[in-house]
């Protein structure tokens, strides 16, 4: 399926994953939006009203929105008994609050075309669970769930919904995951690398391009409620 001429919104498109699936978006043709902090259309997604100008911002751009990509997140670690509440809600709030808000403010142009695209940015961490990293899980585990519910709350309104589930990824957060580790256990960076690497789908740490493509992929199908993990284990480099 063409998205040629369509808008696209990507949030989090400004590096990492989110950069990754814009500049892809674009090659196939897409008209796109990046919301983040600091690049592109700037905008909280944890903020309403930041929320709801920024993609008015992006349909004055572009026209009504077709296409979202709920990339923006962020990844703290700590041992549940020192997880405060403070960290608790930051993490739930730009990972599963913010997919909420942007989701609700581009679904209305997508019932009115009867036709949209929404891809949420989970992690393997949304399918099971590790230590560590309990707030982190949670706000993935919701967006999965959440993206199966708009998927069965839309199906027959031409809107699909579908999830990507990342493991780790060579970004700028898996760059400040590998310095804490690092920092906390004594190991070197090049050994925690490769003990992340082992516990990964496929061995190997992926690359913001794979995931791009999966993401795209679902953008260009028809299938909804999908959980689809990146990298594919079958699949080599
Ligand atoms: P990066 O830290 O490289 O990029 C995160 C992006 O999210 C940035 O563009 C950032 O922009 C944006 N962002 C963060 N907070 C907000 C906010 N409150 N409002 C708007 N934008 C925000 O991360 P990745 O590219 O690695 O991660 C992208 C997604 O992939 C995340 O959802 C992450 O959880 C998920 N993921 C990543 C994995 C990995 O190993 N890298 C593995 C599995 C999943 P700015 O700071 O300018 O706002």
């Amino acid at each position: 399926m063409s998205i040629a001429g369509k808008h696209a919104v990507v949030t989090g498109g400004g590096r990492g994953i989110g950069r990754a699936t814009a500049d892809l978006l674009e090659r196939r043709g897409a008209r796109v939006s990046v919301v983040s902090r600091s690049a592109g259309v700037r905008g909280d997604v944890t903020d309403e009203e930041q929320v709801r100008k920024a993609f008015e911002e992006c349909r004055e751009a572009n026209g009504p929105i077709a296409i979202l990509v709920n990339n923006a997140g962020i990844a703290e670690s700590a041992a549940l008994t020192r997880t405060d509440r403070a960290t608790w809600d930051r993490i739930i709030a730009v990972n599963l609050t913010g997919t909420f808000l942007c989701t609700r403010e581009a679904l209305p142009d997508m019932i009115a075309a009867g036709w949209g695209r929404i891809v949420n940015v989970a992690s393997v961490a949304g399918l099971e669970g590790a230590p560590y990293i309990a707030a982190y899980c949670a706000s993935k585990h919701g967006v999965v769930g959440f993206t199966k519910a708009v998927a069965a709350e839309y199906a027959d309104k031409g809107i699909t919904a579908n999830v990507v589930c990342p493991g780790y990824t060579d970004t700028e957060m898996l760059g400040r995951t590998l310095a804490n580790i690092t920092a906390k256990t004594g190991r070197s960076e090049r050994e925690t690398s490769e003990l992340l690497a082992r516990g990964n789908p496929a061995g190997r740490i992926a690359a913001p391009e794979e995931v791009a493509e999966a993401i795209v992929a679902l953008a260009m199908g028809a299938q909804t409620g999908l959980a689809l993990v990146v990298p594919h284990p079958e699949r080599s480099a």
